[in-house]
């Protein structure tokens, strides 16, 4: 995969709730980064698209060596999408709202390439042992084994929902990585949920500058 530069920052690298911090390493080696309005929905969007912030919660496509494509969370799932011989990327921001309407599965739509061939990998995002939900998440997200009852309380793993997903889809389950842990018990991560934080980390995704 060469010529791939992809990532998922942590605290340390500041947060990106209203842009790329100060010092952002990508801004100085003259990569562009775009990041997108999110609305926890399932609309995908092209990398070309010319809308400067685009009201979506996926990019798919093919980007310009030296554009990054982004997403900003705190406990929602980055998902990095990528199918090395057309060069094609997803960067999804899959929260249990955007996650319930079909943004995985419609970014994957999106890509258009074979789905045997197409990697992944999956951010830092809240899990099971700290995603507490009402029923009606539950409801929404349908019944498997990412969601655990533990006597009246139920809990939701969103990344264990989204590989589900992305498996029902035709993706190889081996082939998604898991990068970083939970954003509400590990340290390293903002947490909206577990701290009230309002700083985001950000997923992003491109092809080097040549
Ligand atoms: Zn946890």
């Amino acid at each position: 995969m060469s010529g791939l530069v992809h990532g998922f920052t942590t605290k340390a690298a500041g947060s990106f709730s209203s842009g790329p911090p100060a010092g952002w390493p990508a801004v100085a080696g003259g990569h562009r980064l775009r990041l997108l309005r999110q609305v926890h929905g399932a609309a995908v969007v092209p990398p070309e698209h010319p809308d400067p912030l685009p009201e979506a919660d996926a990019w798919a496509g093919c980007p310009a060596p030296g554009v990054f494509l982004g997403v900003r969370t705190a406990d929602c799932v980055p998902v990095i999408l990528c199918h090395p011989r057309t060069r094609t990327l997803a960067v999804v921001h899959a929260g249990w709202r955007g996650t319930a309407a079909g943004v995985v599965s419609a970014a994957l739509e999106f890509l258009g390439a074979p789905r045997q061939e197409v990697v992944g990998a999956m951010g830092p995002a809240i899990g099971g042992c700290c995603y507490e939900v009402g029923l009606e998440v539950v409801r929404a997200l349908g019944p498997g084994p990412w969601a655990r009852r533990k006597g009246e309380r139920w809990f939701v793993d969103l990344r264990d929902r989204v590989e589900a997903e992305l498996v029902q889809a035709g993706m190889p389950p081996g082939r998604i990585d898991r990068v970083g842990g939970c954003t509400g018990c590990r340290e390293g991560f903002f947490s909206h949920r577990a701290r009230a934080e309002t700083g985001r980390l950000l997923a992003f995704a491109g092809w080097g500058a040549p």
